[in-house]
C-alpha cells in the first residue's frame, strides 16, 4: 500500500480560468505524472486514472492499480491538438472534422499508433486511442506534466466509473500516488469513442457527443460496434479487449424494463417484476424515474415497504439520468439489495449513452415491453 495524497481544488476548478492556487496544487500532480507515478484526476466525463503514456511501468502500474487486464487499452489525454501528431501515424479526414468540432470535449478517437506510443499502453493493440478532455484542471494537468497520459476511468475494475473525488478515495486509496479532487464531474458517462482507423468510421461506445452528433458532422450513417447490440456471441473477437469484460456492474443481479413505444406500459411491467422477486424472497431495489414512481404509488399493490426505492430525476431529464447514474448503481451496493430493478429510457441522443451502461450492466437481462 502507497500513501495517497488528496490534493483538494477550489469549487471553481471547472471554470475556464483556474486560480493561481489551484495551478500550483497541480504542479505537484504533473511532477508525480512526470515520474512514472499515478494521479486520479477529474475530466469532464468521469474521473480518469492518469500515468504517463509514453513509459510501459507507468501504464503497467496503471493495470494493476484497476486491478484490470492488460490486454485492455488505455485512452490517452493530451493537452493541445499538436501532440495529437506524433502519437498516431495518420489523422484520417474524418478525425479532422470531428476534432474540429469536438475537440476539446467528451471524445475518443482511434488511430493507428505511432511507434512512439509502448504497446503496453495500447494493450498489444497496433491502434492508439486519444482524446482530449475540456476540463480547464484536466487539461492543465497534462498541459504541466509535458507528456501524453493515459487514463481509463479511476475505478477498480467490474466497479462503476467515478464521478467524484469521493468514489476515488473509495476504490483507489493506497494505490495511486495523488488523487486531485475537482468535484462531481458534468457530464458522468465515459467519452464516445469513434474508431477511425479502419475503411469507415464506426462508433465502439456511445457517449455525450452523440450518434446524431457525428452522422450530422460527418454526413454519414454511422457504423457501429456488434457489441453495442447485444452480448458478444463466443466466437466474435471484440474490436478492444476492453469490451468483452463485466463492466459497471453493482453486486446484484439487474433487471432493465424497456418500453418499446413510449413508457405507458413500464411502470405496469416493472411492478409485476417486483412483486414475483419479492414472492421469490429477495430483497428487491428500484432505480427509476420520478415519473415512474409516481405511477407506481398510484397503484394498489405497490410493495413500497418491502423494498429499497432509488428514484432518478426526471426521466425527460437526459443530464441528470447520466449525471447521476453511476453515483446510483454505487448506491445500489451499499444497499443489501439482492435484486435490482432498472426502468430504461429514450435511447435518443445522451439516452444511448446512458442505456448502454445500463444494459452493460444489467448483464443484457432486459425486457421489452
Ligand atoms: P475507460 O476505462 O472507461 O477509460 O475505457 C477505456 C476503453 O477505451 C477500453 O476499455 C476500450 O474499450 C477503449 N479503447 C482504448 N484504446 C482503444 C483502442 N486502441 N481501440 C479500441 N478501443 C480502445
Ligand atoms: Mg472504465
Amino acid at each position: 500500500m502507497m500513501e495517497t495524497r488528496i490534493i483538494k481544488l477550489n469549487d471553481y476548478c471547472r471554470t475556464e480560468i483556474l486560480s493561481d492556487a489551484d495551478r500550483e496544487k497541480l504542479k505537484e500532480a504533473a511532477e508525480i505524472l512526470k515520474e512514472g507515478g499515478l494521479v486520479a484526476f477529474p475530466t469532464e466525463t468521469v474521473y480518469g486514472l492518469g500515468g504517463n503514456a509514453l513509459m510501459p511501468e507507468a501504464s503497467e502500474r496503471i493495470y494493476a492499480a484497476k486491478g484490470r487486464p492488460s490486454d485492455n487499452p488505455l485512452i490517452v489525454h493530451i493537452a493541445d491538438i499538436k501532440d495529437l501528431k506524433p502519437l498516431v501515424s495518420e489523422i484520417p479526414e474524418a478525425a479532422r472534422k470531428m476534432a474540429e468540432r469536438y475537440w476539446p470535449g467528451p471524445l475518443t478517437m482511434v488511430f493507428k499508433k505511432s511507434p512512439l506510443v509502448p504497446s503496453r499502453t495500447t494493450g498489444g493493440l497496433d491502434t492508439v486511442a486519444v482524446r482530449f478532455p475540456v476540463h480547464p484542471a484536466a487539461m492543465e494537468l497534462i498541459r504541466l506534466s509535458g507528456v501524453p497520459v493515459a487514463a481509463p476511468s479511476a475505478n477498480r475494475s467490474g466497479r462503476p466509473s467515478t464521478t467524484t473525488a469521493a468514489h476515488c478515495i473509495e476504490d483507489l486509496t493506497g494505490r495511486v500516488d495523488a488523487i486531485v479532487d475537482g468535484g462531481s464531474a458534468d457530464i458522468g458517462v465515459e467519452s464516445t469513442i469513434l474508431d477511425v482507423s479502419g475503411e469507415e468510421p464506426q462508433l465502439l461506445r456511445p457517449g455525450a457527443v452523440t450518434k446524431e452528433m457525428i452522422e450530422e458532422t460527418l454526413g454519414i450513417e454511422l457504423a457501429e460496434d456488434a457489441a453495442l447490440k447485444g452480448p458478444l456471441a463466443a466466437d466474435v473477437r471484440p474490436k478492444a479487449p476492453g469490451m468483452k469484460y463485466r463492466h459497471y456492474a453493482p453486486k446484484a443481479p439487474m433487471q432493465l424494463v424497456m418500453g418499446k413505444n413510449g413508457s405507458e406500459a413500464v411502470a405496469p411491467a416493472i411492478l409485476s417484476c417486483l412483486l414475483e422477486s419479492i414472492r421469490k424472497g429477495r430483497k428487491t431495489a428500484l432505480l427509476c424515474s420520478e415519473e415512474c414512481l409516481r405511477e407506481l404509488k398510484a397503484l394498489d399493490s405497490f410493495p413500497e415497504k418491502d423494498i429499497i426505492i432509488k428514484p432518478g430525476g426526471s426521466r425527460r431529464d437526459q443530464y441528470a439520468m447520466a449525471h447521476d447514474l453511476f453515483e446510483l448503481l454505487r448506491e445500489m451496493d451499499e444497499t443489501d439489495a439482492e435484486y435490482i430493478i432498472a426502468e430504461g429510457c429514450s435511447e435518443e441522443q445522451l439516452g444511448y449513452a446512458v442505456m448502454n451502461r445500463l444494459k452493460k450492466a444489467a448483464a443484457w437481462q432486459i425486457l421489452y415491453v
